[in-house]
């Protein structure tokens, strides 16, 4: 497998340091609000990343935090009225109910910053006795930047003259380099109310952001770890900072790939919750979209191209995901044809090494997706040529071929489980279509033209054929 590396900024091969076992980490959300489908996109290629390692064969350990103390969640705990822990707790179920939504396996842990708290202190500690941060007179704790030759490395912005800084804050009167960045912050009137408060040497405080996702990642994966992921935005200072911290805590290297997921756009904008122009994953449940729709949508473009979200993408991916289910439905009810298989099962074989070979080089997703298109085009030419009939061994390949696209897309299962739910409807789907096929043949056209517009509405398209009526669903419910 090759993966482009940030912070080589090559696209390298990759072998797990330790044989069989790949430990990864995944910055994970903040949680102070519900995640938008911008954050999703990038939780959505960690779960991609996470279905393929397993896919390849390997054990992985795949950890993705949640950030529960931090600004944003102390305000809007402050703001809500509620402890810290009531607060985040609320959005911690909601990004655990929206990964089950998008079919997410479960990943191997999801640390709360707040559940390794002893952990920071000591790490702080040691940072401080290695010379390479300082007690300031505010009461906080810097990281040295200056202590560390190899900042800016990932980022290209280590220079002294602090380029990629914002503004200068109040604290920066603290620092002896306006780069240092607090590992530790002494109590606030603000983090005291909503209980964001422990005990250190340095007096009662919390701990920095960037501080919390080091010692995560070290403690539960080691001092190296194999992949580091994070949205593109993360890059500088979020992970300059860490690998600064991890590498002069441990004196190894902090991760050996670096993998940054690009920005989600809509109308050529960053989807943020500061811009206002963002929807969240309930938000498209509501309007009738099917969880697999989201996700293939969120995964059409390689996570390092672009990707503008419009409703029109998202329509794209509906027909596209039908399309899948449609083909899989065809070919299961597909009628056994005598004799011999016509070679779909080694065009299947061909196929489907096409979509690992793709997903191997740095997951190159619509690459793979093509190699799938082709299998499912060339399938439905040869159930038309051979009237709808194939052989066992065709179809079973077929489908295997199929189902193991799917273990690393992970839309097809998805959809169909997500129509199970409307299940019941099948049944009543199909008596409907029957009533409408006798009111036709008693030449009743008033009661099959009712029955028509009452499915369409539903979004259900009825094709006759000289076989019978064929019903699909064009989009699901309103
Ligand atoms: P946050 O909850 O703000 O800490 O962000 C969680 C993850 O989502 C981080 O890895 C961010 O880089 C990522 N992220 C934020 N906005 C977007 C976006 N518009 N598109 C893709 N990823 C994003
Ligand atoms: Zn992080």
């Amino acid at each position: 497998m090759k993966l482009h590396d940030s912070l080589t900024r090559r696209t390298r091969r990759f072998e797990p340091l330790r044989p069989g076992r790949v430990t990864v980490y995944g910055c994970g959300p903040t949680v102070y609000d519900f995640a938008h489908i911008g954050n999703f996109r990038t939780f959505a290629v960690y779960d991609l990343l996470h279905r393929y390692l397993r896919w390849r064969g390997h054990e992985v350990d795949f950890v993705v935090n949640f950030t529960d103390v931090d600004d944003k969640t102390i305000t809007g705990a402050a703001d809500a009225g509620l402890r810290l822990a009531e607060h985040t707790e609320t959005f911690v179920k909601a990004f655990l109910d929206d990964a089950k939504t998008l079919g997410f396996l479960p990943f191997s842990g999801h640390p709360r910053a707040t559940a390794h708290i002893p952990a920071m202190v000591a790490f702080v500690e040691g940072l401080v006795e290695r010379g390479s941060a300082y007690l300031a007179a505010d009461g906080s704790v810097y990281y040295a930047v200056t202590s560390f030759d190899r900042y800016g490395r990932l980022s290209g912005k280590g220079g002294e003259d602090g380029a990629g800084r914002a503004r200068i804050d109040a604290e920066d009167f603290e620092k002896r380099d306006p780069r240092d960045f607090a590992l530790w912050k002494p109590a606030q009137a603000a983090d005291r109310e909503v209980g964001a408060v422990w005990d250190s040497p340095w007096g009662p405080g919390r701990p920095g952001w960037h501080l919390e996702c080091s010692v995560m990642a070290t403690s539960l994966l080691g001092d190296t770890i194999d992949i580091h992921l994070g949205g593109e935005d993360l890059l500088f200072p979020h992970h300059e900072n860490e690998i600064a911290q991890s590498e002069a805590a441990t004196g190894e290297p902090f991760a050996r790939f670096w993998v940054h997921v690009k920005h989600l756009k809509v109308d050529a904008r960053k989807m943020s919750k500061s811009l206002g122009n963002f929807h969240t994953v309930r938000e498209l449940l509501d309007e009738g979209y099917d969880p697999a729709a989201i996700r293939w949508t969120l995964l059409s473009a390689h996570h390092r191209s672009e990707l503008n979200f419009t409703r029109d993408g998202l329509d794209d991916a509906t027909a596209a995901v039908q399309r899948l289910v449609d083909f899989r439905r065809r070919l299961r009810d597909s009628p056994a044809s005598r004799g011999d298989g016509r070679g779909l099962a080694a065009r299947a074989a061909e196929h489907l090494a096409a979509f690992g070979r793709a997903l191997d080089d740095d997951l190159n997703v619509p690459r793979a997706t093509a190699a799938l298109w082709t299998l499912v085009k060339e399938v439905n030419t040869e159930l038309d040529g051979a009237g709808g009939r194939v052989a066992r061994t065709d179809r079973e390949a077929v489908l295997g071929a199929l189902a193991e696209m799917d273990a690393v897309l992970g839309v097809v299962g998805l959809a169909e489980s997500s129509r199970k739910v409307a299940g019941a409807d099948e049944e009543r789907v199909q008596t409907l279509v029957e009533a409408r096929e006798q009111a036709r043949a008693a030449r009743d056209f008033a009661t099959a033209d009712r029955i028509r517009d009452e499915l369409a509405a539903e979004g259900i398209r009825l094709e006759d054929t000289p076989g019978g009526t064929r019903w699909t669903r064009v989009r699901t419910g309103p």
